[in-house]
């Protein structure tokens, strides 16, 4: 699997899904998720749970990643000039990528190669990851919010959060792990979580995303407590850029 993994890359067999957020209130698009799947020669499309980590552990999450960021700023500016105009992309990002020159380097290097707008750029960083050397996080991330791009904080709730570091973090959107969706609206305790989680980050400033949203009674739900935007199958699953074109479409 890792010598299979080391030739991923140079063999093109990684690709980008994309997975649409969508304005509640609207309906209407409010950027995509760009998700990394692996088209392995013999064993079909792995998904990223499955290599990642191994890719995290043998440090090929550095070339992987910076390609990450490339193509998915590459692919957002077509879609742009296609007449997306508006279109915001998110890109996930590693531990190990989010050092002080790795970062900047890939994001500089990718917005600079496809000619995308740093406004149109979202980085995620899960909350675990941001609450690592918190100080850290606060100075790197604001460097680079300097030149526009906008930060998230993925999977929010299942790590351990200082509220006094989050506030301090140049952070724009906040996106509610799946894990809390998963039984609304039927479990009080959950949804009174999803409730509090939605007015401290509004009181914040920040957007929320509802991720995982498949049934119409958690949208329903997403939209009594005043959600932003929603991230689910219920609108579509990831799709690859032919089938995201053809979903773009019908908007
Ligand atoms: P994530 O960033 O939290 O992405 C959301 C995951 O939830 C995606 O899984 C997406 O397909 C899935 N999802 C979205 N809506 C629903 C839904 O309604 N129901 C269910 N059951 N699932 C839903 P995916 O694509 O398998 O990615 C898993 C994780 O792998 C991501 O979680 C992210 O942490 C990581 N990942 C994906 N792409 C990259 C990448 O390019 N770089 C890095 N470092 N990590 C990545
Ligand atoms: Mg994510
Ligand atoms: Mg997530």
């Amino acid at each position: 699997m890792e010598t299979d993994l080391r030739h991923a890359l140079d063999r093109h067999e990684l690709e980008l899904y994309y997975q649409p957020k969508i304005h509640l209130a609207s309906g209407k698009i409010a950027g995509i998720e760009a998700l990394i799947r692996w088209n392995h020669p013999e064993k079909g499309l792995i998904s990223p749970d499955a290599f990642i980590p191994l890719a995290e552990e043998t440090g090929l999450i550095l070339p992987i990643g910076k390609w990450v960021i490339q193509e998915a700023c590459r692919q957002t500016r077509a879609w742009q000039k296609a007449g997306m105009t508006d279109l915001q992309v998110s890109v996930n990002v590693s531990t190990q990528q989010v050092q002080p020159y790795t970062l900047m380097e890939s994001i500089v290097g990718a917005l600079t190669e496809s000619g995308l707008a740093s406004e149109s750029l979202v980085v995620e960083l899960t909350e675990s990851m941001a609450m690592d050397d918190p100080e850290l996080k606060i100075e790197l991330l604001n460097k680079i919010k300097a030149s526009g791009v906008c930060f998230s904080v993925d999977d929010f709730g299942t790590g351990y959060s200082s509220l006094s570091y989050l506030q301090r973090l140049p952070i724009t959107e906040l996106k509610i792990d799946r894990s809390f969706i998963i039984d609304l609206p039927d479990n009080k305790d959950g949804g009174a979580i999803v409730s509090a989680i939605v007015a401290m980050a509004h009181s914040l400033g920040l957007k929320v995303v509802a991720e995982g949203i498949e049934t119409q009674a958690q949208l329903d739900f997403m939209r009594t407590v005043n959600c932003d935007i929603i991230q689910g199958y219920f609108y579509s699953k990831p799709l690859n850029k032919k089938d995201f074109e053809i979903y773009a479409a019908t908007l």
